[in-house]
């Protein structure tokens, strides 16, 4: 069974733009997608439509082997990495990246190892207890990284998550985003308009047109497996 399912999407924003049209697409366990296409032609419209941030205007998702709640929408199985690390400016690294346990109920103690772990896995086992106003801008990404993955979603959606930093940077974490992957198992979508980053980084790659009114493409390279 697929991870995540679109079939027919559809979704014209109310102010009557036309961001996707007709995109269908499966998503299968322990792909490494990539939504490649130029800025304004759907790529974070699809995102958090998967996500359930967002209803298609027709058409419909479905995550086949999620628990879904009563709203319709999946039950903490996916985790999403934005652009802007978006960190609570006021709380630690490890308060940082508990926050997700702690609004399912786990208390400190018993997510502490949980959280060690996860930043081991980033990079940041020395960094626990920092202020993100400590961090780098990729360290922050990090962090951000390792706050998607601790409740171990089935998912996990990033979108132009590294488009801010610097060359050098962006290399080193579509590394260590690459070795988290080959290492969990993980099923990711990644979204960006970067030809290098979707070929370097993915094992499948989706390429959306732009002028979505017009064309809608969901050509899909397969590469082998390297
Ligand atoms: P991408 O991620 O590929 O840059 P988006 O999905 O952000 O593209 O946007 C697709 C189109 O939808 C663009 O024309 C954008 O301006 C428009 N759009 C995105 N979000 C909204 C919104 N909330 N309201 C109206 N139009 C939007
Ligand atoms: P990356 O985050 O990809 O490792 P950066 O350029 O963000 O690369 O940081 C390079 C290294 O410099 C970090 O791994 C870290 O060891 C160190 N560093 C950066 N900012 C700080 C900081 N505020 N305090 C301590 N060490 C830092």
């Amino acid at each position: 069974r697929p991870v995540v399912a679109m079939q027919n999407v559809t979704k014209v924003f109310s102010n009557g733009t036309l961001a996707l049209k007709d995109m269908s697409l499966e998503v299968k366990s322990g792909e490494f997608l990539s939504l490649l296409g130029p800025s304004g032609c759907g790529k974070s419209t699809a995102l958090r439509i998967i996500a359930g941030l967002g209803g298609p205007s027709s058409g419909s998702i479905d995550w086949p082997s999620s628990k879904i709640n009563s709203k319709g929408l999946p039950e903490g199985d996916v985790g999403f990495v934005f652009q802007e690390p978006t960190l609570m400016p006021w709380s630690t690294v490890f308060g940082n990246v508990y926050l997700p346990l702690k609004l399912r109920g786990v208390s400190k103690s018993a997510a502490r190892d949980k959280v060690m772990e996860v930043l081991a896995s980033v990079g940041l086992a020395d960094f626990a207890d920092a202020y993100p106003r400590e961090l780098s801008g990729g360290m922050k990404m990090r962090v951000s990284i390792a706050r998607a993955i601790v409740t171990r979603p089935k998912l996990l959606l990033m979108d132009e998550p590294f488009a801010a930093l610097d060359e050098i940077t962006r290399q080193k974490l579509n590394d260590d985003v690459l070795k988290l992957w080959e290492q969990s198992g993980l099923t990711v979508i990644f979204v960006t308009h970067s030809v290098f980053e979707a070929s370097y980084l993915s094992n499948r790659i989706v390429v959306m047109r732009a002028r979505p009114g017009q064309v809608f493409t969901d050509l899909a390279i397969e590469q082998p497996d390297i």
